[in-house]
């Protein structure tokens, strides 16, 4: 199984400033971009990191291409730093006009046919993780969770719900970003638990954390 180089992601999600002006103390290898950021925001990202940025839609893009620059990954997995990235973009029909929607009897069809991937990116919360279940438009999507279960990602990243969360499912990391958020993945399966290589072991904002104390981290990760 391939594994991930270790590398520093920026993950922007629902990012609400006209443009992108963020000081980060880090050289960024890659981006993750999960929906609800505008195109101004994503071009100057792109400007100023010159990494590839993977993108998703949130329910308020639109249907417009994304620029150069970016790849779209809804439903489609690449690969980079050999890290295999998937998404799947959109989230539970809330209104009844609007782009980027879908039931979530849609969604479980169209992820039936979704491959594994390391990093998962989607707009929609998931059900029962990461959801707002009192706000009508931000319900999670049982289609994610059951792909989340099936095929088990090592990372799932999600916006939409405007809250740093963090849980996990199985052996998934499941992370809600709300703005950006620098993540540091490593994968080093001779360090993570030998019975179970695949259990994920990441580095957060500079410090180690162990399998054990994942949720710990989860923590970190969401503050
Ligand atoms: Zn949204």
């Amino acid at each position: 199984m391939a594994i991930g180089y270790p590398s520093n992601v920026l993950v922007v999600s629902d990012y609400e400033k006209y443009s992108f002006k963020e000081r980060i103390p880090y050289r960024i290898d890659f981006v993750l971009s999960l929906g609800d950021n505008s195109m101004q925001v994503l071009k100057d990202v792109y400007q100023k990191y010159r990494k590839p940025i993977f993108a998703i839609r949130g329910n308020h893009d639109g249907k417009t291409p994304f620029p150069d620059g970016i790849i779209d990954v809804h439903l489609q997995v690449d690969n980079y730093r050999n890290w295999s990235i998937g998404g799947f973009g959109g989230t539970l029909f809330n209104k009844d006009r609007g782009h980027n929607m879908w039931t979530d009897a849609d969604a479980e069809y169209l992820l039936d046919q979704m491959p594994y991937c390391d990093i998962f990116i989607c707009h929609s919360p998931v059900a029962r993780a990461t959801d707002k279940p009192e706000s009508y438009a931000h319900q999670g999507s049982k289609a994610i969770r059951k792909y989340i279960r099936e095929k088990e990602p090592k990372f799932v990243y999600h916006g939409h719900v405007h809250k740093k969360l963090g849980t996990m499912i199985g052996n998934t990391a499941v992370v809600s970003v709300y703005g950006y958020k620098v993540v540091h993945l490593h994968w080093v399966a001779s360090v993570g638990d030998p019975r179970n290589p695949r259990r994920p072991f990441l580095q957060v904002e500079g410090r180690v954390r162990t399998p054990g104390v994942l949720s710990q981290h989860l923590r970190l990760l969401t503050k």
